[in-house]
């Protein structure tokens, strides 16, 4: 059995939703359907979960609905036409949508969350609606009628483990497709509540583990997962195969297939993780294993990921390697300002600490400074805002010698100083830290020592 999501894109036009319709068709091992919301059909186009978030946000400052709500529907609109589905269900659909007014929330953040899960909902509503037509019988399943637990924040929930017991105990009905929203979970208290942005692959990741799936796809718009950014280099080598560990290190620094945590429920179950195509369903993609079926990578490297979205911290004092409790107080700070650090490496006499420039703001940062100068009294700090992190990750690094070597004479001899280096333990990833503006080209220079030379 498997279960098959479609990303946004693969959901946002009638076009588009034919094409899911016949990738669902041409398989009947294919019997979960995740969805998401329709997605953006040009660049410039907004995506209809943030339609969903102006809504809510309208809602909640008692402003005038009815031009969102008119937008939302249209979405849904052009895709009930291109199939000429009956009225009923866009009737449905619209009834749904008007009703949230209507509902109480326990507060505003819950509304947010209830408001936006609708993307996903509506169109699974819509996805069952036109298989059926089609002649694929299909039922749409509410996350809350099969035990969809989460919790945590309205908005930023994950999963609760009584969701795997839950999913265990449905018995799939036989002849029938599942369609099932992605993005969202029922708290204990029956209140919506969604995963970060992103996360209907959460969803198919979740369900793929608590049905014990054979394999996981994952349909998004790319034929497969690039070893390097493709605006960084144009046409970079596919990844046909890949560790869970090496998406999950790559997928930290910048890849953008999928949400950082989003196959962690995958990797729980063990499960086959395969991104494809929409629009090219017979291309292979990229799978995604346990580590075990990969002990013999052809290249040591799988791929090469850049992030710039860190700030450093540089601290110097002199013998800091004989001085107790010093990293201690520096972590009470963090602490007292609800700060994680991402990594931490460390000399004789200094310290670097990298953070994820997303979690702080100026006036943090002035009073974390300030409590580490009259605590710690280092002997230098420096706040480093244009860090940026390479991350060149790949199973073989741990079998063979010269990749370190290799990597550091391809930026030494084009210039790019590196201003951090670190081997974490399980040895299948290097972290190269460079100042923001050398980062592209380290990059281009790692993946042309690795790779079949690119084209700039
Ligand atoms: N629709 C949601 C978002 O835009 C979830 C998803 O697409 O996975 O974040």
């Amino acid at each position: 059995m498997k279960v098959i999501k479609f990303g946004g894109s693969s959901l946002a036009t009638g076009v588009q939703v034919a094409k899911a319709v016949s990738i669902i068709n041409a398989d009947v091992e294919r019997r979960v359907i995740v969805t998401s919301a329709p997605g953006k059909r040009t660049p410039t186009d907004v995506k209809v979960t943030d339609l969903l978030i102006q809504y809510a946000q309208q809602v909640i400052a008692h402003h005038e609905t009815d031009k969102i709500v008119m937008q939302i529907l249209t979405r849904y609109q052009a895709i009930s036409d291109y199939f000429e589905l009956n009225t009923a269900v866009m009737t449905a659909l619209t009834n749904r949508l008007c009703a949230l007014t209507t509902k109480s929330f326990t507060d505003q953040d819950y509304l947010l969350a209830a408001f936006k899960a609708q993307g996903e909902l509506l169109n699974a509503i819509l996805l069952t609606a036109i298989l059926n037509q089609q002649g694929i019988p299909a039922k749409f399943v509410d996350p809350q009628t099969v035990g969809f637990l989460v919790s945590g924040t309205p908005n930023d929930a994950s999963v609760l483990p009584a969701t795997y017991a839950n999913l265990a105990s449905w018995q799939l009905p036989a002849n029938v497709r599942i369609v099932f929203p992605g993005f969202f979970g029922y708290s204990q208290t029956g209140d919506i509540s969604t995963f970060a942005r992103g996360g209907s692959d959460i969803t198919g990741a979740i369900l793929s583990r608590g049905l014990r799936a054979d394999l996981y796809e994952n349909f998004t718009d790319v034929d497969a997962i690039f070893t390097v950014d493709t605006r960084i280099v144009s046409h970079p080598a596919m990844i046909a195969k890949m560790s869970y560990r090496e998406m999950r290190e790559l997928s930290y620094a910048g890849f953008s297939v999928f949400q950082d945590e989003a196959i962690i429920p995958a990797i729980q179950g063990q499960i086959p993780v395969n991104v494809k195509n929409t629009n090219n369903p017979t291309a292979p993609g990229t799978l995604i294993v346990p580590e075990q079926f990969l002990f013999n990578p052809a290249n040591p490297i799988t791929g090469i990921a850049c992030s710039d979205r860190f700030s450093a911290l540089y601290l110097h004092r002199y013998l800091l390697n004989k001085e107790v409790g010093f990293t201690l107080k520096l972590l009470e700070i963090f602490q007292k300002y609800g700060l994680s650090y991402e990594h931490m490496p460390s000399g004789i006499d200094d310290l670097t600490i990298i953070f994820d420039q997303r979690k702080l703001d100026p006036p943090t940062i002035h009073h974390l400074c300030r409590d580490i100068r009259t605590t710690l009294h280092p002997d230098y700090l420096e706040w480093i805002d244009d860090y940026a992190i390479i991350m060149v990750v790949g199973e073989g690094i741990a079998h063979t010698i010269d990749t370190m070597g290799k990597i550091i004479d391809s930026l030494t001899q084009n210039n790019i100083a590196i201003h951090m280096i670190n081997q974490g333990a399980s040895r299948i990833s290097i972290m190269i830290g460079t100042q923001r503006k050398d980062a592209p080209a380290a990059v281009r220079h790692i993946y042309d020592t690795f790779f079949v030379k690119s084209e700039v």
